[in-house]
């Protein structure tokens, strides 16, 4: 199983940003080993057809942010994941803490998503997470395990599915849990990965939450930490392929 770095580009930067951004890490990659590694770029909607232009023909893949949980119809402002697939897509972050809670979206929609991705070849990468008055109140394993049983659809397994843990109170605030407790959190989210699914392989999981070059190696070292979900540090060429870098 590769590493996947996975950069969340969220709603940043004009056209030429995007493009100049997705050149950069191109170059950038060239001096990667990337039978280990395997690079996402997840840009904005709009920005999805010029990203493409400049990494087609290289081997970094390409992801959006959200999707729909239909392939047409009368659905204003929503984007179908077979468009997406169709743009070049081969991923798509469903359920980020940043539409759970600006977007209300819930477990259950998260799981339509992931669904509907499915069904247009996409690998939803579902993005599970506790908040700071949760993390306080010790409550975040109870809130894992819920949000892994309602958002996983039951045909979830390791090569059409990636599971992202993003503490709410670590994305983008430069705090991060202790690297013990990420390992804890992240064996916990595999067996409970195991047993809803009835797997008997390992899923893929992704830490998410303030990742950058001088905390990724020892993060991603971790036995159930199989790559990252970068926000901030992905906007930069330097401090993407410098947390890629640090894949042993
Ligand atoms: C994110 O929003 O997915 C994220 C991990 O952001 P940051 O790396 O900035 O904490």
């Amino acid at each position: 199983m590769k590493t996947l770095i996975a950069g969340n580009w969220k709603m940043n930067g004009d056209k030429a940003f995007a493009m100049n951004l997705a050149k950069d890490v191109a170059q950038s990659a060239e001096g990667l080993d990337l039978s280990a590694v395997e690079l996402l770029l997840c840009p904005t909607f709009v920005h999805i057809s010029s990203v493409a232009e400049v990494v087609m023909g290289t081997e970094i893949a390409l992801g959006a942010q959200d999707c729909s949980t239909d392939q047409k119809g009368a659905f204003t402002g929503d984007v179908a994941p077979n468009m997406l697939s169709d743009l070049g897509c081969s991923y798509v972050i469903v359920g980020h803490s940043e539409r759970r809670m600006g977007h209300d979206e819930t477990s259950a929609l998260v799981f339509e998503k992931a669904e509907s991705a499915y069904q247009a070849g996409l690998k939803p990468i579902i993005c599970i997470g506790e908040t700071q008055a949760e993390k306080e109140a010790g409550q975040t394993k109870d809130v894992l395990a819920h949000q892994i049983k309602e958002s996983l659809p039951r045909n979830a397994f390791p090569r059409n599915t990636v599971i992202a843990y993003e503490p709410v109170w670590a994305i983008g605030s430069g705090k991060t849990p202790t690297v013990e407790e990420i390992s804890d959190i992240h064996d916990f989210i595999q067996q409970t990965v195991r047993e809803t699914l009835a797997l008997h392989t390992e899923m893929r999981i992704l830490y998410g939450g303030s990742v950058k070059p001088e905390n990724a190696k020892e993060i991603l070292a971790l036995t159930n930490v199989h790559g990252a979900l970068i926000g901030g540090a992905s906007l930069k060429a330097e401090s993407f392929i410098g947390i890629a870098q640090q894949v042993e």
